[in-house]
């Protein structure tokens, strides 16, 4: 198994590069955020439960987080490997994804950081705006969403590059060449 984690803030294009790493290398795609927007709309339990949270910009709980993620790849028994879109968010999510993959003797292969500064952050996310419907994409929203992403997120960085297991991408430019830089990354990894 290969097992990749695409880390950084909101609007850093993790969405769009995880979609094309899928298409070229076969991973199963597994978006926290994604999941939750489903329950969202199909009004389950869970949904009920954390709409508001995403509407108010703020993390859902570890546990509820944790055990989705578990199930989902759990339901994947058949994945060649996954890549992990929008979760860890925390460092105790972190240590509960690698006891996990321990349990199944796997592990986290690579984490690939995008980073972008703050003011393209912000500029890409109003742009999206206009297209996504994101009631979280409104500016308080995601003002709250990067505060949760300086304030917790960020801590998960040295967790994995303590493992040394972190490739730092320059987000910023066109998509197809941080998807080159990205592949690069991937296919070293894999060596
Ligand atoms: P973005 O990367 O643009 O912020 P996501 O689709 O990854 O968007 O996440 C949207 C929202 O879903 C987050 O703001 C948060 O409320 C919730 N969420 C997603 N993943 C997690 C996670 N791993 N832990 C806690 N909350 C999460």
């Amino acid at each position: 198994m290969f097992n990749l984690v695409i880390f950084g803030p909101p609007g850093a294009g993790k969405g769009t590069q995880s979609a094309k790493i899928i298409d070229k290398y076969k991973l199963a795609h597994i978006s926290t955020g994604d999941m939750f927007r489903m329950h969202i709309s199909q009004n389950t339990a869970l949904g009920q439960k954390v709409k508001q949270i995403l509407a108010d910009g703020l993390l859902v709980p570890d546990s509820i987080t944790i055990d989705m993620l578990e199930e989902e790849v759990q339901n994947n028994p058949d994945a060649t490997g996954f890549i992990f879109d929008g979760f860890p968010r925390t460092v105790a999510q972190a240590e509960a994804l690698d006891k996990f993959l321990e349990g199944k003797n796997e592990k986290i292969d690579l984490v690939l950081q995008l980073d972008v500064t703050e003011a393209e952050i912000k500029n890409r996310i109003a742009e999206r705006k206009k297209v996504s419907g994101r009631a979280d994409d409104d500016e308080d929203k995601l003002i709250k969403r990067i505060d949760e992403y300086f304030t917790k997120t960020i801590h998960v960085l040295p967790f994995y590059q303590g493992q040394g297991k972190v490739v730092k991408i320059n987000g910023i430019g066109e998509v197809e060449s941080i998807f080159g830089m990205i592949c690069a990354a991937i296919d070293e990894a894999k060596k």
